[in-house]
């Protein structure tokens, strides 16, 4: 019977595994305030959360990454139960640092696990990405509507189309214009305060906020703001007690005139809630994004490959615009490996028979078959030989990691899951290291002939596959 020390010992270097991988307000929300229990004689790890939100959380998003933390901490295969404990341990018990014994911990990162701050208040536009603005979306008929309902709300906010839902499918601009509203109110009404939020976002903050007892601040935070902006709320979802929050959030800025904007892959009515919930989005005004058509694609190409400093010859915008499929962000992806190839090959000018090669593999036979973070990591495994347990658990030898970061690219290029949902699909992660894996693929692939070669590769069998 291991005893209470060990337990706590074992937890410890368990959680400096998942603080490693995590980023800090993540670790923060899920495990700065778990408590190791008892080990069961049938090989369970018990662990107490202070409440049932937590516990689902932690079972559903990251009892895997835990078993298999476990499973390198011990050397032997436990199962992990998550269960409500309300006098769960203190954050001061967990972070004290590693002052177990020398041995236990003489193999542990700790100086890299992050100091445990929380999120600061961010400067007024850095929660935006530079380049979703106004300015950069390209019009056409499939996104006006959508567009110019957007810009009226940025520039009466909360007078017209309150809320304004806006919806439509993978790549299509939801994001970029939620953020072009956000850009628009902080330059023109610098006094109005914007919050920007994914679903999930603002599902972590209640769920801080509960365990830390500050739901008041909570409330106060996003009722406090003149334009709410919320993407994806489809991941509201069956998540009653979140709904009702939001809910909550929502009528007490509506009552007060506030500017509310939301987007979803799909039209409110085949959004899973109550509906009276439902009804009160059909209160202001309903937009959505059709897939763009020719010269709307052949625009948005333009824009993007001089954005990206390429030159291309006269047909090529033109050949890559037919071909492409709608979503916008895997034309993106198009062009930046466009780009990394003429990097490798050191040519000035990209020319048609280079970008027929270059693309063939994104965009085969036309498939309009969503492709799953299943398939690419499938195929991942497979051209890499790494097992699945491995692609998305906690080793971070280079042989696991480099395919893992490449089906993270993949994943965000070719599906249309956010960067949390990405992160949640390879074992929990956080969205910042699906941003790093990205950032890093693309660099390399514009360095290494060989590292672009294997994303050609795999995405033409990811394509067939689908
Ligand atoms: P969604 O949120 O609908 O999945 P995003 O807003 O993330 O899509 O858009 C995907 C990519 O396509 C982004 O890089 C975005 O800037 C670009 N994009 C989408 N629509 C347009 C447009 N009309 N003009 C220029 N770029 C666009
Ligand atoms: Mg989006």
């Amino acid at each position: 019977m291991p005893t209470a020390t060990e337990i706590t010992a074992v937890w410890s270097q368990v959680l400096d595994i998942v603080r490693d991988e995590l980023n800090t307000p993540s670790f923060k929300t899920w495990f700065e305030h778990t408590a190791p229990i008892e080990i069961t004689d049938d090989g369970v790890f018990v662990v107490g959360v202070q409440n049932d939100f937590a516990r689902a959380w932690l079972e559903d998003r990251y009892s895997q990454r835990l078993s298999a933390a476990l499973e390198q901490v011990t050397g032997v295969g436990l199962r992990v139960r998550i269960v409500v404990d309300r006098d769960a341990a203190s954050p001061d018990e967990l972070t004290a640092g590693p002052n177990g014994t020398a041995a236990d911990t003489q193999e542990q990162i700790s100086t890299r696990s992050a100091p445990l701050e929380t999120k600061g208040p961010s400067s007024p536009s850095s929660q935006f990405d530079p380049k979703y603005t106004f300015d950069l979306f390209v019009v056409g008929e499939s996104n006006s509507f959508a567009r110019n309902a957007a810009l009226a709300v940025a520039e009466q906010p909360g007078v017209k189309y309150n809320p304004l839902f806006i919806w439509g499918g993978p790549g299509l601009g939801k994001t970029h214009l939620l953020q072009a509203i956000g850009h628009y109110v902080t330059e023109n009404f610098p006094h109005k305060k914007v919050i920007f939020v994914t679903s999930e976002q603002f599902t972590d903050d209640f769920v801080n906020s509960l365990r830390a007892k500050k739901v008041d601040g909570f409330k106060q935070k996003y009722r406090s703001a003149d334009v709410l902006l919320i993407d994806d709320i489809q991941f509201l979802e069956s998540k009653e007690g979140i709904q009702e929050q939001f809910f909550n959030t929502f009528n007490e800025l509506q009552r007060r005139g506030k500017a509310i904007c939301l987007a979803s892959d799909r039209p409110p009515k085949d959004i899973d809630m109550e509906e009276r919930y439902q009804s009160r989005f059909a209160m202001g005004l309903n937009a959505d994004i059709q897939p763009p058509n020719f010269e709307t694609r052949l625009a948005i190409l333009r824009q993007f490959a001089e954005s990206q400093g390429i030159t291309v010859q006269q047909d090529v915008l033109t050949y890559v615009a037919e071909i492409a499929s709608p979503n916008i962000r895997e034309m993106e992806g198009a062009m930046i490996r466009i780009g990394a190839y003429m990097d490798l090959s050191n040519r000035p000018v990209a020319d048609l028979p280079m970008v027929r090669d270059v693309v063939k593999d994104i965009f085969p036979e036309r498939s309009t078959r969503p492709i799953s973070v299943a398939t690419i990591q499938r195929e991942a495994e497979r051209l890499f030989g790494v097992s699945h347990s491995d692609l998305i658990g906690s080793k971070r030898s280079q042989a696991i990691v480099y395919p893992r970061q490449i089906a993270m690219y993949l994943s965000r290029e070719l599906t249309d899951l956010s960067l949390p949902k990405i992160g949640a699909e390879f074992g929990g992660r956080d969205h910042t290291t699906v941003m790093h894996a990205q950032a890093k693929i693309q660099k390399l692939m514009s360095e290494q002939r060989e590292v672009l070669n294997q994303l050609q590769q795999l995405t033409n069998t990811i394509k067939q596959k689908s």
